[in-house]
């Protein structure tokens, strides 16, 4: 899932290419994602002219000079790509649009669970949850003390919070993982636990990794000035490296799996929390 180092980097990749450019033709290839209609996208679309791009949240959004966004919500598996028009077209490409200067916008999303969204730049409040989300987690608002605020209402697992878009936007389990290490706290720890100082050092945890992220990300998505993303995290120090050696301590790393999710950290580093054990087990002969 896209979280925000991904989202800032394709951002970045994107300002470089499409503002000021003029969409040509668009085609609507898989449904699902469209929640406009995908007809007024493929007959409103050509001829508008990219803005600067910019990003709320998981939301990658393109303004438009007609003041309209195109707003995508990449959810779990969506993925941008700008590419040559011959370039193969991917099974599960939903939306292609010809820009000025000869490249190919698509995107693409293997599970059909992202969202396409063509509304009025002062409509953007029309979006699901768009009102009643909580800050961006990159929004200066978002004080250290905004912060410890707006934990006061949750109780819990400090993970589950982090991870609440009511509470904070672009934080995924993945990066969850890497903050709750940096700032070495359990993510199960009920954040009625943590003192304020916990929190305060779990803020800056939050922007120091997005801040190291992502660049790593973006040497990662673009190549030869095209962009294929494809989610490469081989850079990580926790997530998913269950059983390998933390890099801080070196005790190896807890992983454990519910509600679908997967949690990876380190017992030794981040200490407390129910007693909960590794689901990590010996694979069936
Ligand atoms: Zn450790």
């Amino acid at each position: 899932m896209p979280e925000i180092p991904e989202l800032e980097s394709i951002r970045a990749f994107f300002n470089e290419q499409l503002p000021g450019r003029t969409i040509g033709e668009v085609q609507t290839r898989i449904p699902p994602v469209f929640r406009t209609p995908a007809k007024e996208l493929r007959e409103t679309l050509p001829g508008d002219r990219f803005g600067e791009v910019l990003r709320h949240g998981k939301f990658l959004l393109f303004p438009l000079a007609s003041e309209r966004v195109l707003a995508i919500n990449p959810m779990l598996t969506g993925r941008f790509q700008y590419l040559d028009p011959a370039a193969k077209m991917a099974a599960k490409t939903c939306l292609v649009a010809d820009v000025e200067g000869g490249q190919q916008f698509r995107y693409v999303d293997d599970r059909l669970m992202g969202k396409v969204y063509l509304v009025g730049a002062k409509e953007l409040d029309a979006i699901p949850n768009w009102a009643t989300n909580g800050p961006d987690l990159l929004d200066p608002a978002l004080t250290e003390d905004a912060w410890v605020a707006g934990m006061k209402r949750y109780r819990g697992a400090i993970k589950g919070i982090l991870t609440k878009a009511e509470f904070v936007q672009g934080i995924g389990n993945a990066y969850s993982d890497e903050i709750l290490w940096e700032a070495q706290i359990n993510p199960y720890t009920p954040k009625t636990q943590l003192s304020e100082e916990d929190l305060r050092r779990l803020h800056r945890a939050a922007l120091d990794v997005m801040a190291w992220a992502t660049p790593l990300v973006r040497g990662r998505m673009v190549k030869d000035g095209k962009l294929d993303y494809e989610e490469r995290r081989d850079f990580m120090r926790v997530h998913r490296l269950g059983g390998k050696p933390c890099p801080r301590c070196g005790t190896a790393i807890s992983e454990i799996t519910a509600n679908q999710r997967i949690t990876s950290f380190c017992r030794t580093c981040q200490p407390g929390g129910p007693a909960m054990k590794d689901s990590l087990v010996p694979a069936k002969p």
